[in-house]
């Protein structure tokens, strides 16, 4: 066996090997390498795996598979059947390339046979295979066989070739046999390079610094830590794996816990300005509305405005599906905290867009108030109380309410005194942000209160246990009246008869939203597929205007390409996936979901939130790529819960369910706190985890014997420490 693919630690330049001694001599690997060092590693692979945020060989191995392929043995080519994901081993008869004229794509097309029969082997736009294999090659073959042309058929099957049939036909393939791990990737990067590269330093992992207490692990029966990294790539089996999942699951829960911890215990000695419940106000404000509260909305509110009229910091999470109203129970909130008169409300969301929309909302929200209401981002300055331009340092000192992005607790603006601090739809909004907040009005003044509106969807007694350090109010209803949207999924053949609809609903003045996929993954923000979709629709609807909205563009641009939307200057608005914002704009009523197959069930659920806000009837068409038009395919099943199910929550237990624990979308996958391994739905672990942090916690306050606990899950980086 070459030990050199086997133990990444041996140094190939540390085997004698006669006259190629020098030829193999090479630099000691350590973590710490970069990755130009590995074997097989050129200047082209550094830069993708660089696209990937790989840069050293410790970077490699804490990349973990996303998904992994399940190969039995080989079989023979005859036993076969249509549906079935399997390996077989044979020689090839016949290979070649040719374009086809209708898709306009290379197809590889591959005669294959074996002691029992032949099959056809096709791939498509990987015409270096046929320069790789050539006919009298021995090749294991694995992938999905279907039925094609009135014939069985491999498409775009897994290949590795053997050097020598008999010989390697009794030993185990590293692509094409057993539980075969699959990385998320760049163009030009494939996953069995992956693995060749992982493979190389795999036995490297033994040197990692196990973060995890020892007292923990035995606790909790877990694996240490270079078994756990080795089983993730490379499981023998399938207890192998879930114990590698469980070790790294574990992991991620108790960090995020101890940090729910530290937080918790950081905020428990602080004081808060106390503000005052005006039931009269409130009172007059909710009679004011165009619509009557839900009842969850009137207590998810209640429970808040107790919290603010304590003397402690309220930490609170409000939970709501898209669309269920939480803008206004927020607005109870920001109403109570000015007549408090104790300091300035702020409201933090994820977008430019999103906080110039928020601040339109809140005018005419608080227009019969004299409230002094500002917009603070990178491109837009404005205050209701002043015409045209205005300073930020105006904007600190006199609002009562400041939205903006993140930006706004940046060092350059002293904004005390701050009473209420608001964070929408941030999942992700870290330890060292929430410090930052909490010292806002400085480190020995009061703390400001913080609320966290978020429609990720998990059950209660889940979200308890996740946020240990958030109190929780829940918005299980939307408000009455309000349709679902008619979902369909829409192949090929159909996306005809779908732009016809829209066009009915266009020219009676609604309007469409078009989310465009990321088509290659070094397209990170998608904006070429969005152009590219954007000339495409012109051609198709040429009567109407059509505008485009990306992540590249200026936040200018941005904001004007947005509102001409909202004055309806525009019919159709195509956008990237990186844009999924809560934007609300009731006039469009249809949204179509290109390449709908590549987003996880939750994101499509956001996506979908975008329409259905109005009073008429809404439309969410999925368009599907051909490939995938099979109604009983995984893809289609999946989909079809967009169909079945309206709610956050069902769709992400159905969404759980079908890409099977651990497995993630990646980026595209929204809506969750960022676990690369954990889920969310394992309570039992989330439960577990609690506990040890909690007892660490209690053992070790300060956490003296984990100064800086600092662990890091894939490109997961967190710092546990608070100075
Ligand atoms: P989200 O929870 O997704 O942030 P929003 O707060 O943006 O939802 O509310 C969605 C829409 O529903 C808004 O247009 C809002 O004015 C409206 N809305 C909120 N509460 C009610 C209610 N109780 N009845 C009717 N419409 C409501
Ligand atoms: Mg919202």
């Amino acid at each position: 066996m070459d030990r050199t693919q086997d133990c990444g630690s041996c140094n190939p330049g540390s085997i004698p090997g006669g006259s190629t001694f020098y030829a193999n001599l090479r630099p000691m690997i350590t973590l710490a390498s970069p990755l130009a060092e590995l074997k097989g590693v050129g200047k082209t692979i550094v830069t993708r795996l660089k696209k990937l945020g790989l840069d050293t060989v410790q970077d490699l191995i804490f990349y973990f598979p996303f998904r992994y392929d399940r190969f039995q043995n080989a079989k023979n080519i005859s036993d076969l059947q249509e549906g079935q994901e399997a390996q077989i081993i044979g020689q090839i008869d016949l290979i070649n390339n040719r374009r086809s004229a209708r898709r306009k794509m290379n197809l590889t097309e591959a005669i294959i046979q074996d002691d029992s029969g032949i099959i056809k082997v096709v791939w498509f736009n990987q015409p270096f295979i046929a320069k790789n294999l050539k006919v009298g090659d021995f090749v294991s073959l694995a992938g999905r066989v279907s039925e094609k042309l009135g014939g069985l058929c491999l498409v775009s099957p897994v290949y590795e070739k053997l050097q020598n049939y008999e010989e390697q036909r009794n030993q185990k393939l590293h692509n094409t046999q057993g539980i075969i791990p699959n990385y998320h990737l760049v163009e030009g990067l494939s996953s069995k390079q992956l693995r060749y590269l992982i493979r190389q330093v795999i036995g490297l992992s033994g040197s990692l610094k196990d973060s995890l207490p020892d007292q923990v692990a035995v606790e909790q029966k877990l694996m240490p830590l270079a078994q756990a990294i080795k089983n993730i790539h490379f499981p023998e089996n399938e207890l192998d794996l879930e114990n590698a999942r469980r070790r790294l699951g574990f992991e991620e829960l108790f960090v995020w816990q101890l940090r729910a911890q530290m937080i918790k215990r950081q905020l428990q000695g602080r004081q808060a300005l106390k503000i005052e419940f005006n039931e009269k106000a409130t009172r007059e404000f909710v009679n004011s509305l165009p619509f009557t509260l839900t009842s969850d909305q009137k207590r998810s509110a209640w429970e808040i405005l107790l919290d603010l009229d304590k003397p402690t910091p309220m930490s609170h999470l409000l939970q709501g599906d898209v669309g269920s109203g939480k803008t206004v129970v927020a607005a109870l909130a920001i109403l109570n905290t000015k007549l408090a008169n104790q300091g300035k409300t702020i409201l933090m969301a994820p977008t430019e867009i999103l906080a110039g929309q928020h601040f339109e909302t809140f005018k005419k929200l608080f227009a019969a108030h004299d409230f002094k209401i500002s917009l603070l981002t990178a491109s837009r300055k404005e205050a209701n109380w002043a015409d045209g331009k205005i300073k930020a340092a105006e904007i600190a000192e006199k609002s009562e309410l400041i939205i903006g992005t993140h930006a706004l607790i940046s060092d350059k603006l002293t904004l005390a005194p701050v009473a209420l601090a608001i964070v929408d739809e941030q999942q992700r909004f870290g330890v060292k942000q929430r410090k930052k907040l909490a010292d806002l009005n400085g480190k020995h003044q009061a703390a400001p209160h913080f609320l966290s509106l978020s429609a990720t969807p998990i059950p209660r007694s889940l979200a308890l246990a996740l946020y240990g350090d958030l109190d929780l109010s829940l918005i299980n209803q939307l408000p009455a009246g309000r349709k679902t949207v008619l979902t369909k999924i829409v192949t090929e053949k159909n996306r005809q008869a779908a732009y016809d609809f829209a066009a009915k609903e266009i020219l009676v003045g609604r309007q469409m939203f078009v989310v465009c996929p990321l088509i290659s993954e070094s397209d990170k923000l998608g904006v070429k597929s969005a152009k590219e979709e954007t000339e495409r629709l012109k051609d198709i609807f040429p009567d109407f205007r059509i505008s485009l909205l990306h992540g590249k563009m200026k936040s200018a641009e941005k904001e004007k390409t947005m509102r001409d939307f909202l004055e309806k200057k525009s019919q159709i608005l195509v956008s990237t996936s990186v844009i999924e914002v809560g934007i609300d704009i009731k006039n469009a009523n249809l949204m179509i979901v290109e390449g709908a197959e590549r987003f996880g069930l939750s994101t499509l659920h956001q996506f979908r939130g975008r329409v259905g806000r109005g009073n008429d009837q809404a439309y969410c068409f999925l368009f599907t790529s051909s490939e995938n038009d099979s109604p009983s395919s995984e893809t289609a099943k999946r989909l079809e819960s967009l169909v079945k199910y309206h709610n956050g929550r069902e769709l992400a237990e159905a969404d759980l369910k079908f890409r099977g624990a651990g497995e993630t979308y990646g980026h595209l996958q929204s809506g969750f706190p960022e676990l690369k391994i954990a889920t969310l739905f394992d309570y039992a672990q989330i439960k577990a985890a609690q506990n040890s942090a909690e007892k660490l916690i209690t053992t070790d306050p300060e956490l003296k014997n984990w100064p800086r606990l600092k662990i890091k899950i894939g490109q997961f980086e967190e710092e546990v420490h608070l100075e």
